[in-house]
């Protein structure tokens, strides 16, 4: 199959490449499209055939279900319920941060294909900030399955050359919106009742923070899933955003020997040489996060980005350093665990 790439750097290419992908889309095909957290592979989530090419061309297992899309607040009606117990946070974070990376777990409703969930009874529902994406979907007027369009495992691609060296010639058009602008993907929430505030339970970290969520619920530590688990949410896997080469995640640089012969790339944060990673050894390649100073907006932006072109640098390990472990730090070190496991 041939994969077209579709620009949209003028208001004549946006529009023909907004109704290319719509109209696969409604003939039950996948298309790959830009979103704030990372590109989406995007299927009419009510059409079976559509999620099974999903699945298809990411190579991913069906028991790893898929976020749905929609259009705003009004449509979460269209795949799922929201329980009368919680319609009020429902109401509140969806006023604070939708538009945005935010995903919310809620009983699924019937029409919704068992694909989408993996047999589960919940459906993870968002709602893009993404103006191309958001064009499509007002276009459409249908909720789109649409999980990071990379192969499954593989690391989450933030431009449209990513999506291309992920699944080229598997899927039929590629939406070029230029880089994601969070760069991570969206924070999963499962929301349950709670008085004066809800409990908010993490699945998975992502671009809105631990801080953020805090003001809207009890951010459940109890119940949240513990590092490197894999329970029912199988972003939770641990081979998950893997690059290829071998990935170290330091703990502080005095953790690192070199090995003789051995070759090494260095994400590193800031790319200081106080912190002490730069001159731990004859780096072959060294990517910096953040260069403007160590902020972790800046480096989330980066984050897929940079660890994609260390995996392209052909040395046998990859070595990171450590982030912050607050704000967007959290979501990134999650992430570096994981390619490290
Ligand atoms: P992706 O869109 O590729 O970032 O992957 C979507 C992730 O969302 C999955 O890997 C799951 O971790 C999570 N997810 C999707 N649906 C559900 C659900 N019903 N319950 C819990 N987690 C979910
Ligand atoms: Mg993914």
């Amino acid at each position: 199959m041939d994969t077209v790439v579709a620009y949209t750097d003028t208001s004549e290419s946006l529009k023909e490449s907004v109704r290319r992908a719509v109209d696969l889309l409604e003939a039950g095909q996948v298309v790959a499209l830009p979103t704030e957290t990372v590109y989406g592979l995007a299927g009419d989530a009510l059409n079976q055939d559509a999620v099974a090419r999903i699945f298809e061309a990411k190579e991913r297992p069906h028991f790893d279900p898929l976020i749905v899309h929609v259009e705003g607040k009004r449509e979460i009606a269209g795949v799922a319920d929201i329980p009368d117990a919680i319609a009020k946070d429902v109401s509140r974070l969806t006023e604070e941060f939708w538009p945005g990376p935010l995903t919310l777990i809620l009983p699924k409703k019937k029409v919704v294909p068992d694909l989408v969930t993996s047999g589960g009874d919940t459906v993870a529902v968002r709602c893009s900030s993404h103006p191309v994406f958001r064009k499509v979907m007002r276009s459409l007027q249908k909720p789109l399955a649409a999980p990071s369009a990379n192969r499954f495992g593989s690391i989450s691609p933030t431009s449209a050359a990513a999506v291309l060296k992920e699944l080229g010639g598997r899927i039929p058009l590629i939406v070029d919106g230029g880089a994601c602008a969070c760069g991570l993907e969206s924070t999963i929430v499962e929301i349950t009742p709670g008085d004066p505030k809800p409990h908010l339970r993490i699945l998975r970290s992502g671009a809105i923070t631990v801080e953020e969520l805090k003001l809207y619920g009890k951010i459940d530590k109890s119940t949240a899933v513990p590092e490197g688990s894999s329970p029912g949410a199988p972003g939770q896997l641990e081979s998950h955003y893997a690059p290829r080469t071998p990935l170290r995640l330091l703990q502080s640089a005095e953790s690192f020997v070199p090995e003789p012969g051995k070759t090494y790339a260095l994400l590193s944060y800031r790319g200081r040489e106080e912190d002490g990673y730069l001159a731990l050894t004859d780096f072959v390649r060294v990517a910096v996060l953040s260069p403007g100073s160590g902020k972790l907006p800046e480096a989330a932006v980066r984050f897929f980005f940079l660890l994609r072109e260390l995996d392209e640098a052909g040395v046998d390990e990859i070595i990171a350093e450590p982030l912050p472990s607050h704000g967007l730090g959290v979501a990134m070190m999650e992430r570096l665990r994981r390619a490290s496991a």
